[in-house]
Formats: C-alpha cells, structure tokens, sequence
C-alpha cells in the first residue's frame, strides 16, 4: 500500500461534521457576537456538565489557561512550582512568567507522568502549587499529588490536561480532579477547535470567579479594573466548532481508546516498548507514543513510506536553554532517557484499521532486535546524553 497518512486526520473529521460545523459557524455570523457571545457560555456549560466540574471558563488557548490558573491562586514572584521536566514548554514558561521558579521532580519511566513519590521531597516553605502534566492523554496519580498537597497546606494542584481532555481517572473526569484543570483546544488535541482556544475548571467559586476577571483584563464589572488580568477570552467562533465536534465527541474517545488497545496488542506482541496505562485510570491518547532506540533511522524509513511520526518530546524542559538554570543537582535521569527514545505514531479517531496496520508492520519491520525484546520499564543504567547537549545539568 502507498499514500501519505496523516498525522492527525483531520479532514476525516471535519467531513464528518461538515454540516454541523457550518450551521453552528452561520449561526454566529448572523448574530454577530463575536466576543463573548451565547456560545461561549452554551460551551462552559457543556464541558462543565462533561467533566463534572462546577465552572468552566473558556480562554484564548492552553497556555492562556494555565497563566490564568496561576495567577488566579496568587502565584507571586519567587514563588516555587512543582512541575515535571518532560511536557510541553507552556507548563514551565507561564510559571517563569510570573516570576515563579519550576521546580522539576523526574517522571515514572513508563507512563512518563511526574512521579508522584519524588514530589514530598521537594516541598519548601516557597511551593504554592504543583502541576502535574496528564501526559499523552493519561492522568498523573493525582489522588496521591492532591494527598501531598493537602498535607502541607495552601498549595494548589493545577493539571495540566491539555493532551487528556475526556480521559478518567478513578471514574472522574481528567480537568475534574484538582484545584483547577486546564485544557487546550488546539486542533490536534482530543477535543480541537480551528485555531485557538482553552478552558479551565474548578468546583472553587472564588477562584472560578477570579478567572472570569483575569481574563476580561481584571474587570469585575465593566470598565471596573478589580485585579491585573489578560485578553484572554476564546472567540465566539471557536466555541461554536467545539459546540459541533461535541456532537461526536465520545464516539471519538471510544475510537481513541479502541486504537490505542489494537496498537498495544499489536506492538506488545511483538516484544516492543510501550507505554503503560494504570488500572485506574484509562488513556485518550493525545499522542500514541511508543519507545524505540534508533529513533532518528526509524523515523526517517516510515516516513519513506509515508507514515508520519513526531517526538513529544525530544528534549526535556531542564536540558533547554531557557530552562536549565532552574535544574537542581539531581538531574531527572529518566526524563533525559525516554527522551531519546519516545516516538509518537499517526493517531485520530477516522484511523482505520488497514491503515493502522501499514503503520505497525512498517514499525516492526524497522526497529531493532533490541527494542523487540519486553522491558517492563525503560531504566536509566545506560544513559548517555551527547556531550553538546545545550544547557546539561551538572
Ligand atoms: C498543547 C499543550 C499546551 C498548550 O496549549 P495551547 O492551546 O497550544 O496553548 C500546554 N501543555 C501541554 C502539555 C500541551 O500539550
């Protein structure tokens, strides 16, 4: 078989919703609210409903959101976050935005979530928050981050679930399951819009009520500057095509979940590393991300054959330039090491099965006898990071 996959098919999608998608866009044409119109607050509770929270706030994007959460707690220069090295840049850089200071605690090597058993360690008398990062579409153990954070008292606990929107942890919602979650609604996410767009959720009033004013630039009414805030609003046409998507929305995770297990099935038996998914929680596979050594050479041959991968991510927050000087003496090993090895593969819910199948066999075909042998886990005794890597932590 030959033909270009795609990454995340959104075409698919959007063939799917096609009608949907442009009644709900001619409907705010014709009435012309753009900012803030009956849309938004039709989303808010919509999700709100989804995830069991008491309030959703839609917002410009995820990072949006994530600033927001942080400075809806009051997070003050200087003051310390819990986070994990291995995500996205955005979770890092809108705590050093504000002045506060990451601090990385390393991740579980085989859900490459943040290790909740490192994190006690790390708790000053500066930590205002931690935010654990639902990686790849799973949650982190957040029962146990939650425990931890109530024990010394005043911390928040903000996820960042921007790749886990739908997931469930312990029969509750991902976003539903700390002091505020935070989403994103780029178009690849679980649940996308065309452009950008965000939301948070909190059952808390106050601070629900805090990020409605950071967002609107503090207002608390109008034109009365209660607190700083942002322009972070999501455009009203945006809410509208999340408002259509819904529409097929749990059909989508059901396929998510369904193309993740085949993928697993698929690649465990033929010996490969993979991602773990704890019993209690599942995942919507924000990304499929398998484990192979060699990665640049397996990529290159996939993509030969027109089977795109990505690597989510290659380089962890703390070996980067503009975060290397908040690295502290231990140096999250595991992190460094899945780091060279994570590879994403194509995942959507419109991937058929003979598709999915070209893109393990291609795999398969590819990778190494020594990825085909089972690991229960990646450990970190043959860490080699290149001498030049930028900003390397002593
Ligand atoms: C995508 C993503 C973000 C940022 O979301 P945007 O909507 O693109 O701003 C933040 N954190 C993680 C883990 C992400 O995957």
């Amino acid at each position: 078989m030959t033909g270009k996959l795609e990454f995340t098919d959104l075409k698919s999608q959007y063939a799917a919703l096609r009608e949907q998608i442009g009644e709900r866009i001619q409907r705010v044409l014709d009435h012309g609210q753009y900012i803030m119109g009956p849309e938004v607050k039709e989303l808010e509770q919509r999700l709100a409903a989804f995830t069991g929270a008491k309030h959703c706030i839609t917002v410009a994007s995820g990072t949006e959101a994530l600033l927001i959460a942080l400075m809806a707690i009051g997070l003050k220069p200087g003051d310390e976050v819990i986070t994990t090295p291995f995500t996205f840049a955005a979770t890092a850089e809108m705590i050093v935005l504000l002045g506060g200071k990451p601090v990385f605690v390393d991740i579980e090597a085989d859900t490459c979530n943040i290790d909740a058993s490192l994190i006690e360690a790390k708790i000053t008398g500066r930590t205002r928050a931690i935010m654990p990062v639902s990686l790849y579409g799973q949650c982190a153990d957040m029962d146990e981050i939650n425990a931890i954070a109530a024990r010394h008292g005043n911390i928040a606990v903000i996820e960042d679930a921007a790749q886990s929107f739908g997931a469930s942890y312990k029969g509750r919602r991902s976003c539903h399951l700390s002091t505020i979650g935070c989403t994103s609604f780029f178009p690849s996410k679980p649940l996308g819009c065309y452009g950008d767009g965000g939301a948070m959720f909190t059952d808390d009033d106050a601070l629900a009520q805090a990020c409605r004013e950071i967002r609107v630039h503090g207002q608390s009414a109008r034109y009365t500057h209660t607190r700083i805030g942002v322009g972070g609003r999501m455009d009203t046409l945006q809410c509208a095509v999340v408002l259509a998507k819904l529409e097929r929305f749990e059909w989508e995770l059901q396929r998510r979940r369904e193309i993740g297990e085949r993928y697993h099935a698929l690649l465990a038996d033929a010996g490969l590393k993979l991602l773990a998914v704890r019993p209690d929680r599942d995942c919507v596979w924000g990304q499929y991300t398998v484990f192979v050594e060699h990665r640049a050479g397996v990529q290159a041959a996939l993509q030969a054959q027109g089977i795109p991968t990505a690597v989510h991510y290659p380089l962890p927050l703390h070996f980067q330039p503009a975060y290397a000087q908040y690295c502290g003496p231990d140096s999250c090993p595991r992190s460094a090491f899945v780091a060279q090895q994570v590879m994403s593969l194509p995942m959507s819910a419109d991937l058929g099965e003979a598709d999915q199948g070209r893109v393990t066999s291609a795999l398969l075909a590819q990778v190494g006898a020594r990825d085909r042998q089972a690991h229960a886990s990646p450990d970190c005794s043959n860490l080699v990071l290149p001498a030049s890597e930028p900003g390397r932590c002593s």
